[in-house]
């Protein structure tokens, strides 16, 4: 362990993350295998990979299955081109496939290695759907404040986190941000994204994106009827809608897509993450009918877009594999089953503890919010460090979690494996419960209560 410490904090630089951290205290848990909803360290600790990883290990861990049809795939062919007139089976077949499970009148995918890829693709592929038309100054994007997008030249653009902007100078032009749903409900984030619209400019607006449910912005779960009238404002403005599902795809919400919990139709769904549930890079964006009769009659030539990896032969065989488990398996109802009992083993921990503030979950989707005070949702100070105390208390007890601290807050997200049974969610809330009470003492003379 010493050893492998001191090679990782020598040559490997990790993505968000604190170089500093990592040079004074080292990496923290080195992972060394999985099975089921557990990964083991390398010290042969245990622990409930409560958020599957990072949002995406679905099917849970140590699926033979999927390595037999990665080994398979790579036997036959290892790579082939899709460029220009090449193609190949697999990817046929996972198109195919994923037309088949996407919400009604989405048949056509264009593949990537993941979720960042898949966003910039939306983004450039709706620029190009105006400019074929004779509308190229259709280009700005509007998102969400605290959504969460990626960190490609435009994902990280569209992202509403300004930290990402900021790390390396600043972001792209034509990129805005209405509020988020959370916290501000319909009616005002509806007149905050109209505000834009009307602000820029309606001709100029090319697609508005956002996640089903905000994930890294602190699993923010909007109001039923938001989409139905982001929709409706879509429509009038004649802008397009970007489904950004790389975590909401795949079952994680207790149905299949994200978009389906609040009966609208994207025009484009981005995903990534549960399509393979990370046992191999893989991403897409499937694009609506109408658009891709548009690309069809209107896109002349080269469509001057594509990564090496589209629809890399492995990765589709995998991700097909994937997909007959969550369907063979009723992964998606046992989501939705199994959320519906994390809520319910969330909210006892609220009723018994005085320093949790919302509690939520969709699917096995979900975040405790801890606070100060209950009743007027005041924060801690940051000086606490009240969520990194939680998050290593829930290490202590092998249960591993993240927290979102974005603006003071402080969110335990959880984002369990879809094959969750009713004993591991008990275990979870029982140990869930016992570190956030360790903590809640630890605070009892700071808080004077
Ligand atoms: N969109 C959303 C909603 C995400 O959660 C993420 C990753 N957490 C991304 C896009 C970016 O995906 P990737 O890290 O695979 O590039």
């Amino acid at each position: 362990m010493e050893k492998l410490i001191e090679l990782d904090k020598k040559h490997f630089i990790h993505p968000t993350s604190s170089i500093q951290q990592q040079q004074e205290n080292g990496a923290k848990i080195i992972v060394d295998k999985g099975e089921g909803i557990y990964i083991t360290d390398v010290n042969g600790n245990v622990y409930i990979d409560a958020m599957s990883s990072l949002w995406n290990v679905n099917v849970g861990h140590g699926r033979e299955e999927l390595a037999e049809a990665a080994a398979e795939q790579m036997k036959k062919l290892a790579f082939s081109s899709t460029f220009s007139t090449f193609s190949h089976k697999p990817a046929i077949k996972l198109a195919e496939k994923i037309a088949s499970i996407a919400p009604e009148g989405l048949n056509a995918v264009f593949f990537t290695s993941g979720g960042s890829e898949s966003n910039d693709t939306a983004i450039k592929l709706v620029r190009h759907y105006w400019r074929i038309q004779d509308k190229p100054e259709r280009r700005k994007i509007i998102a969400l404040r605290r959504g969460y997008h990626g960190v490609a030249a435009a994902s990280t653009s569209a992202t509403g986190i300004p930290e990402f902007w900021n790390m390396a100078g600043n972001m792209m032009t034509d990129f805005h941000h209405a509020n988020t749903p959370y916290e501000n409900g319909t009616d005002k984030a509806i007149a905050s994204l109209r505000q834009v619209i009307e602000a820029e400019g309606a001709e100029t607006i090319a697609a508005f994106i956002a996640e089903p449910v905000q994930g890294a912005g602190g699993v923010l779960i909007p109001p039923v009827n938001y989409f139905k009238e982001v929709r409706k404002v879509c429509d009038e403005y004649g802008i397009l809608l970007i489904a950004d599902e790389v975590i909401t795809g795949f079952g994680r919400t207790g149905t299949m897509f994200g978009v389906e919990n609040w009966g609208v139709r994207p025009d484009l769904l981005s995903f990534a993450k549960g399509v393979s549930s990370g046992y191999v890079p893989l991403g897409g964006v499937i694009v609506s009918d109408e658009i891709y009769n548009i690309l069809k009659e209107k896109s002349k030539g080269t469509l001057f877009h594509g990564y090496t990896y589209s629809g890399h032969p492995t990765a589709a065989a995998v991700a097909l594999k994937n997909i007959e488990i969550i369907e063979r398996e009723g992964l998606v109802d046992n989501a939705r089953k199994m959320g519906d009992e994390l809520l319910k083993g969330f909210g006892r921990i609220k009723e018994e503890l005085d320093i949790i503030g919302d509690v939520r979950a969709i699917g096995l989707l979900g975040a405790i919010e801890l606070v100060e005070d209950p009743k007027t949702n005041k924060r801690f100070s940051p000086d606490l460090q009240v969520s990194a105390k939680v998050i290593e208390a829930l290490h202590n007890r092998g249960v591993i979690c993240r927290a979102v601290t974005y603006e003071g807050t402080d969110i335990i997200c959880f984002a369990p494996p879809l094959i969750m049974n009713l004993s591991q969610v008990d275990s979870l809330i029982e140990r869930v419960y016992g570190a956030i009470k360790e903590i809640r003492e630890e605070l009892t003379i700071v808080l004077n209560k």
